[in-house]
């Protein structure tokens, strides 16, 4: 059987071709990376769980018509998505004080914030990520105002529903960092939400201890940090515990 072409390896994922023309393949490592790149190591289970998870809340996603790429889970550890073009931002959403915001304005981790704050790093591992403003997209033409208007539209609605559907299970949603692509049909061009939403990818603490449940207990050498992903799995209901089939619904805490 011919190989499945591979268009892309990144810390966690790998892309191959798809099985129909703008389609690919995403496949989950278990590999684990800090942001910066300086810590590296490997999760069990995390690719496995990631996809699971992205799947799940790319799903619920779509049920509240949040055009995202993903198309359907093929097993383990790969999903079907769409092929878009990636814009090359990190769109970051904040809702309590964390990492580099706490660090960089001196405000205490934890600390709720007024309102939720929108930022955007330009995707450039040469440059280390580093933080933009529209002034700077718009500039170099990493995305338009439009575009801008739209990924800003799509981030509120997203945050403010996993925001609710994890609190639902216990887990304040504290940041995460979403990617978007363009897809073009018919010559129209739709922004829709691509990359996967995860432990690898949120801040995920326990709404009534703290408790850290994402890549945090990784970055920081905090142990169990195969517990933590699976903690996130099992309150939403999607562990995989008898096989992939054992599918519940999330428990909903009191
Ligand atoms: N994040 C990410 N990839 C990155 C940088 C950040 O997924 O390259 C996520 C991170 O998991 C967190 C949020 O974006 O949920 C905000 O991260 P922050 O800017 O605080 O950076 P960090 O402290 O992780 O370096």
């Amino acid at each position: 059987m011919a190989r499945r072409r591979q268009l892309y390896e990144g810390k966690a994922k790998i892309l191959f071709e798809g099985p129909e023309p703008g389609t690919l393949v995403q496949y989950f490592k278990d590999d684990a990376s800090s942001d910066n790149g300086t810590k590296t190591g490997v999760i069990t289970g995390k690719g496995v769980l990631n996809n699971r998870i992205s799947e799940y809340l790319m799903m619920r996603l779509g049920e509240i018509g949040i055009p995202t790429h993903f198309v359907r889970r093929l097993n383990m550890r790969e999903q079907l998505i769409r092929e878009v073009e990636i814009i090359p931002l990190e769109v970051v959403v904040r809702n309590v004080a964390a990492g580099s915001l706490s660090t960089r304005l001196g405000i205490n981790e934890g600390t709720r914030l007024p309102r939720s704050i929108i930022e955007y790093y330009f995707k450039n591992p040469t440059l280390n990520h580093p933080l933009v403003s529209e002034e700077h997209i718009t500039c170099f033409g990493w995305a338009g105002t439009a575009d801008l208007d739209d990924m800003v539209a799509l981030t509120l609605r997203i945050n403010d529903f996993l925001s609710g559907l994890l609190l639902g299970v216990g887990i304040t949603l504290v940041d995460f960092k979403l990617e978007f692509g363009r897809l073009w049909e018919n010559d129209e061009m739709r922004i829709i939400l691509a990359d996967e939403i995860s432990p690898d990818n949120c801040r995920l603490w326990d709404s009534k201890t703290q408790e850290k449940m994402d890549k945090d207990r990784f970055r920081r050498d905090l142990g169990k940090v195969e517990e933590g992903y699976q903690e996130v799995a099992r309150r939403l209901g999607i562990l995989p515990e008898a096989g992939m089939r054992d599918l519940k619904g999330p428990e909903t805490m009191q």
